[in-house]
């Protein structure tokens, strides 16, 4: 049996009420966005549509031929006007009189910007003769799962015969490029019958006279190899199960030890941020008789491996006897085996011109009877290198369960991975960020200075885990921040710092979350003030319960993450001027601040051969945004100055040497910096960000 991610039909979404009225781009745009809309048609990022449309010169106010096409980059799913390229059909079709063979093929995508019709700045992609010289109006390339996996079996030609009889045709494997687009122009020219072709290892193509023609070709082609495969791949998933699945709990907590140490051994060049998937579609796959030998074949769709790499680690872990100890003890050495594997394969493939080997450690991690954990440079990347990986896993099911899967020749696959052309597209990605692939855990992340400061992290490409026992605010948070930074960025969890279950579970969501920790940000607090003689022990254990022993828990539980990440890590402290300096009527906050700050300092001296820094930012009268500031505090400290609470804010700015008010910004600039490599040779400091009191300087 397919699982419903494959075997589900596709449903017809064209709607004609909807399309009436558009012009023929709108109307591309229109087909495009439902095609991108459904991963078992096409990957996120994967395949690409066209149009050829008569249009207006705007140089000569002739009417020509002009091509609308996906443009570099870009996902049909979510593409807009923008996203496409426009180039002129006459001269893409004068590109044949200057082409040199296909040994030359690379050097026409620097012919095609010559091609632009209208100006368009949106780079023309390699696809673009694909959609040029096949000569019908509307064309539309996808990969969907089901016509790969007839497509990676053996015996691909036979089986795209007997599904689709003469109506779709099939060329063998050939990296798409220049010369792919003459063999579809040929086959097109010599069966003018043909609705598509199945490319080999690759993936569709289809084609109508008009967009709903195109449309709905694709859907009824794909629909015919789901139903095909529905007949006959009737046997267990990947020839059945051999291994126990875990229960949901056990795996995620399998999950929470593995992620971590695989980050650390992986991370030395740039830190990396990880996804947890133990979907159906991958549990049936890591449970198989079929796990090893599959994944050793490597994917095959170009797509798929570009972003999972060609292969897969499988980690030693038996469910049937779980000892995740025995498991994490042997990750080094499976890693640096993948890796010398990895630099084998580079040196066996590479060419004269061939770009410096690249980052030699897996994305994909298959756990069996857990799941798969995947790692890249930062979440949405290793996110959706785990549903290209899916994508495979579907494949390789359908491939395997009627014929022969097949992956790509190796050598093939070096070729598109150390592609020159791929090359210069990340030669011209921007510089990362001083943050990206960094993890940070922010406790009272929803209020003033924690929301502040997630946001400074977030600027600089962190992902960060904002705690906070304030439901509301939290949820507040996360969507102000989602918002800005995207959604894969930021996860909330509810966590009171004075429990030692509630931090221990806090921080295993974030380790499930993002696969580790760099940052911690120790933050929650609350201020109280009453004379020594009227502070309650009640009043005084809570400053206590609060602010030394949360700061407590919430570094001790980072210090046991860091030190099985191995991999260094950065806490900073917020504490408080009165932690320095003593303050009438407030005994049991000034107290517990202190103990913040000298906590720091012993974790300083413990964590320092590790590379742990631990540092504290002093804020004082941060007023604005401030959760602390706005209940019974702000009055006590008007009442003890003898003024209304709104003269507070100016009462402290007239106190302070600078004369200046003191914002959460102000502070999370502060702790951005200790957070950061800015700050790598400082630990055990602390910085005042207060506008100057004489009293609390350190000393
Ligand atoms: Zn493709």
């Amino acid at each position: 049996m397919l699982d419903k991610h494959q075997g589900a039909r596709l449903a017809n979404l064209w709607d004609d009420g909807k399309a009436a009225g558009m012009t023929e781009p709108e109307k591309l745009l229109y087909r495009s966005n439902l095609l991108g809309s459904d991963k078992r048609i096409t990957n996120y990022g994967g395949g690409n549509t066209s149009a050829k449309v008569m249009e207006k010169d705007p140089l000569t106010g002739e009417i020509v031929e002009v091509l609308w096409v996906k443009g570099s980059g870009g996902d049909v799913g979510t593409i807009k006007m923008d996203g496409f390229s426009t180039l002129y059909m006459d001269k893409l079709r004068a590109l044949k009189g200057i082409y040199r063979g296909v040994e030359f093929e690379d050097e026409m995508v620097g012919y095609l910007p010559h091609c632009t019709f209208n100006l368009n700045p949106r780079a023309a992609s390699i696809d673009t003769p694909l959609h040029a010289y096949v000569p019908k109006p509307h064309v539309d390339h996808m990969h969907p799962d089901a016509i790969i996996a007839i497509a990676a079996s053996k015996n691909s030609r036979e089986l795209t015969s007997k599904i689709f009889g003469d109506e779709i045709g099939w060329l063998p494997w050939k990296r798409p490029g220049y010369e792919l687009g003459l063999w579809l122009e040929k086959f097109c020219q010599e069966n003018p019958d043909a609705r598509g072709v199945v490319l080999e290892s690759h993936g569709l193509f289809t084609w109508g006279d008009t967009a709903k023609e195109a449309y709905e070709t694709t859907i009824e082609i794909i629909n015919r190899a789901v139903a095909w495969f529905e007949t006959e791949n009737t046997g267990p998933a990947f020839g059945g199960r051999s291994k126990p699945v875990l229960a949901a709990a056990d795996r995620a907590a399998i999950a929470k030890k593995l992620m971590p140490v695989i980050r650390g051994l992986i991370s030395a060049g740039e830190s990396k941020v990880g996804h947890f998937d133990d979907s159906q579609a991958v549990l049936d796959f890591v449970t198989s008789t079929s796990l090893e030998p599959l994944a050793a074949l490597g994917t095959s769709c170009p797509d798929h491996f570009l972003r999972t790499k060609i292969r897969p680690l499988v980690v030693d872990f038996d469910p049937a006897q779980p000892d995740v100890g025995n498991t994490l003890a042997g990750l080094p050495e499976a890693i640096a085996t993948y890796r010398a594997d990895y630099a084998a394969y580079y040196e066996r493939c590479k060419r004269a011109d061939s770009p410096a080997m690249r980052d030699p450690n897996a994305v994909v991690y298959l756990v069996p009877g857990v799941g798969m954990i995947t790692f890249a440079k930062d979440k949405a990347t290793a996110r959706i290198s785990a549903e290209f990986y899916v994508n495979a896993i579907n494949v390789m099911r359908g491939a395997s369960g009627v014929s022969t899967y097949v992956g790509l020749p190796e050598q093939e696959a070096f070729d598109i991975e150390y592609w020159l052309l791929e090359e210069a597209k990340l030669q011209r990605m921007p510089k990362p960020k001083s943050l990206a692939g960094r993890i940070a855990l922010v406790t009272g992340g929803a209020g003033g200075i924690g929301k502040a400061t997630a946001n400074r992290l977030m600027q600089e490409g962190a992902c960060v885990v904002l705690a906070d026992i304030d439901e509301t605010a939290l949820e507040a948070a996360q969507t102000e921040l989602s918002t800005r930074y995207g959604k894969d960025f930021v996860r909330s969890v509810n966590m009171n710092v004075t429990s030692e279950a509630a931090v221990e579970s806090g921080f295993g969501d974030a380790l499930l979350a993002f696969g580790g920790l760099d940052i911690l940000v120790s933050n929650a607090g609350l201020a109280t003030s009453a004379a020594v003689e009227d502070t309650t022990l009640a009043l005084w254990n809570k400053n206590m319960d609060i602010l030394a022993t949360g700061y407590f828990l919430v570094s001790r539980e980072a210090f046991r993450i860091f030190r099985n990440q191995k991999a260094g890590g950065n806490v900073v402290f917020v504490a408080s001027k009165n932690g320095l300096a003593a303050s009438p009527g407030a005994s049991a906050y000034c107290t517990a601040k202190a103990a913040e700050i000298h906590l720091a300092r012993c974790l300083a001296l413990e964590g320092a051969s590790a590379q742990i820094r631990v540092n504290v930012v002093n804020p004082d009268a941060v007023l604005r945004g401030s959760k602390i500031w706005t209940g019974e505090w702000k009055e006590q400290r008007a009442a003890a100055y003898k003024m209304d609470v709104d003269e507070l804010e100016a009462h402290y700015r007239e106190r302070s040497m600078l004369k200046l008010s003191v914002f959460p910004e102000d502070i999370a600039e502060a702790i951005y910096f200790l957070a950061s490599d800015m700050s790598a040779k400082s630990t055990g400091n602390i910085v005042n960000v207060d506008a100057g009191n004489a009293q609390s300087f350190t000393r």
